[in-house]
């Protein structure tokens, strides 16, 4: 059985999340705080309540989503895990977000090359386990982490509730982002839980049914 902690970090409200099961073994999903005191408020949350992260998961290498990347790190001695094919946003980082005067190459650091993973790969910590899903289109890296037995997916910015990710950057592609959404999310069962990168959850069954972009293709 897992536990779940949402929090909505930086200014763009990213969701990151705090799962662990009964072992009290966890993973960090998407780390986004940007400011003292969101870096504290997580990781206070997470020795408070005797968690012990195994896993530093990034959905996607956009800005927002691994601002706490080297916080979590050093605290818990973990390295972030995502796609190689989303690097590039991190080793530009610093040109993209100099401006916001934030020190990033600790951010860079946070990666390292045999951390990356793909569908291949199986994450796992405590008695839980995460299928690694590939959904490219917001970015080319995007994953999606499906924990099949609690029916729950966390989709990045891949799909959210009633929308889908931006496909306006230079290296997306809006067809492989419906595409895969369709070919990898829809077929789970209705009443899996769509945790996304920002907003509120949904279900498949209400994207299935809801969802304007999904069929658009
Ligand atoms: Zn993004
Ligand atoms: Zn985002």
């Amino acid at each position: 059985m897992i536990s779940i902690k949402t929090f909505q970090f930086n200014i763009l409200q990213v969701n990151t999340y705090v799962v662990w099961d009964e072992t009290g073994e966890a993973a960090v999903i998407d780390p986004g705080c940007m400011y003292r005191g969101e870096s504290e408020m997580l990781c206070s949350f997470i020795r408070d309540n005797g968690i012990k992260p195994r896993l530093l998961l990034n959905t996607h290498l956009h800005f927002d989503h691994v601002f706490g990347n080297p916080v979590i790190g050093e605290a818990f001695g973990l390295k972030a895990k995502a796609h190689k094919a989303d690097l590039p946003w991190l080793t530009t980082l610093p040109q993209k977000i100099g401006v916001l005067g934030l020190s990033v190459e600790k951010v860079v650091d946070s990666i390292e090359p045999e951390n990356f993973i793909d569908e291949s790969s199986v994450m796992e910590f405590g008695n839980t386990e995460f299928e690694v899903l590939h959904i490219p289109g917001h970015s080319p890296g995007s994953l999606a982490f499906y924990c099949r037995k609690e029916n729950t997916v966390f989709t990045g910015d891949a799909l959210f509730r009633g929308s889908i990710g931006r496909t306006d950057f230079e290296d997306s592609d809006g067809p492989a982002l419906i595409s895969s959404i369709n070919s990898k999310l829809m077929p789970m069962p209705d009443d899996t839980v769509v945790l996304p990168g920002h907003g509120p959850s949904s279900t498949i069954g209400f994207e299935r049914n809801n969802n304007p972009y999904l069929y658009s293709y």
